[in-house]
């Protein structure tokens, strides 16, 4: 059954859950049960191009645990997206919805295409058809879509449009993510980078340093790098290096992070910023810095790179960035990981208050959004903090023993079917 998922990034997430659960003393059956996906299902999108001629993409919408509630997670457009990732991340997404105490089981999506490829018509028809290829298993109270890595709020406000079409009514509560004139929420774009920042500042705080003036490298500058950037500079931090996938940029006095977010706005690239050095994405991993953030594709810091990792801290804005064997070598030197489930949890929080307000038809202020975000992100860090000095583990294994075990606990509660 494994097989079916075969992939690093499902090899990865197996390894660590396998972790988490043996300090646990997981009873067999729950670990078993877990390991593998509730729901798979790969659909095949034709789309007709612009030039006339039909191309098919492959999509999958995976729910791995639909114990807490219904499934909550992003859809990404990739061309590296495979079942075997799309697995992983949905895995990952339950361990997240645990840990973060919201009523919603992991699920993930995917569709293997670079979008970049694709004009603006093209990408409304992908969407539209991938949507209505999983209607099946999507609804409010099935499964809710969010964005990830390659969508965006236009992609959300598409499968938001497809799915009330198909529905005969406006259902906001389909996707989170969506622009906020259509029922988003104030606050969800930058949601999961202030997060990051804020964590962040919790992990420094627990350390007992400050976070003035800590030199700060980021390795994508998407979503989750720019807003992350942009919060960590406005609390003080000097951001020293920004990459996206056509490489990246240093320099130690310090990158004006508007402008290059401006240029990136505009279509241009990290590099097109004159007055930094040029550097290689892997090189921007290890430079000397105090924090690295990692916020672009997963499984970046390797066994191979992370002895040369020249930060103090790492802090996981993306989704498995650092492999099994990497996080044993950090953990080894002495190289605090604070992880995904905890860092980037801000996007899914605030994406649990979009899916309230469009439930509810009633909507916040940007204002009540980010007190609820910043209350919430502190409570998870606590927790994560006070469990792994009880336990003696590292931030990951405490973050992933409190996610398994808020899922697997309801699932002893409910039991069996039938
Ligand atoms: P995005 O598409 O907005 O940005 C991705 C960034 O990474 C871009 O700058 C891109 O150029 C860069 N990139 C892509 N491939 C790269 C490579 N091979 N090397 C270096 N850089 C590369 O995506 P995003 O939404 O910011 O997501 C980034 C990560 O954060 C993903 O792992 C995603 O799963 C995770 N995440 C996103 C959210 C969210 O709310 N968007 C929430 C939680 C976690």
């Amino acid at each position: 059954m494994y097989e079916l998922f075969k992939s690093p990034a499902y090899e990865n997430a197996i390894k660590q859950f396998e972790k988490a659960c043996e300090i646990l003393g997981l009873e067999e059956w729950l670990i078993e049960r877990f390991k593998i996906p509730q729901r798979t299902l790969v659909v095949s999108c034709p789309v007709r191009m612009d030039d006339g001629g039909v191309r098919v993409f492959i999509g999958y919408r995976i729910q791995h645990n639909l114990t807490l509630g219904p499934c909550k997670g992003g859809v990404r457009y990739h061309p590296d997206v495979d079942m075997g990732e799309v697995a992983a991340l949905s895995m990952n997404m339950s361990w997240k919805c645990g840990l973060a105490e919201l009523p919603f089981g992991g699920a993930k999506g995917g569709i293997s295409v670079n979008p970049k490829e694709l004009s603006l018509n093209e990408l409304e028809r992908l969407t539209r058809r991938y949507t209505v290829e999983i209607l099946p298993i999507i609804g409010p109270n099935k499964d809710i879509l969010a964005p990830d890595m390659g969508t965006n709020p236009q992609v959300m406000a598409w499968m938001m449009d497809t799915y009330s079409m198909t529905e005969g009514y406006t259902s906001p509560a389909i996707v989170t993510g969506k622009p906020v004139i259509i029922g988003g929420t104030q606050g969800r774009e930058e949601a999961t980078g202030y997060g990051v920042a804020l964590i962040t500042h919790c992990a420094l705080e627990h350390f007992d340093k400050k976070l003035p003036g800590m030199r700060v490298a980021i390795h994508g500058f998407g979503n989750v790098g720019s807003h992350t950037a942009l919060h960590l500079s406005e609390m003080g931090c000097k951001i020293v290096a920004i990459s996206d996938v056509y490489g990246g940029i240093y320099n130690q006095t310090g990158i004006p992070v508007e402008k290059i977010i401006d240029t990136v706005r505009r279509g241009g690239r990290v590099q097109d910023f004159k007055d930094a050095d040029k550097v290689t994405n892997e090189e921007l991993l290890t430079i000397s810095c105090d924090i690295l953030i990692p916020a672009s594709i997963g499984g970046v810091i390797t066994e191979k790179n992370s002895s040369q990792l020249r930060c103090k801290m790492v802090v996981e804005g993306a989704n498995g960035p650092t492999t099994a064997d990497a996080d044993h070598i950090l953990e080894e030197r002495g190289i605090p990981v604070i992880p995904d489930i905890l860092a980037n949890a801000g996007g899914l929080i605030v994406s649990y208050f979009e899916w309230v307000q469009g439930l509810q038809e009633y909507y916040w202020s940007k204002k009540l959004v980010f007190k609820e975000l910043k209350k919430r992100m502190h409570k998870i860090f606590k927790r994560v903090s006070y469990y792994a000095s009880e336990k003696k583990v590292s931030p990951r294994m405490s973050a992933l023993m409190l996610g398994i075990n808020q899922v697997a606990m309801a699932k002893k509660l409910r039991g069996l079917y039938p």
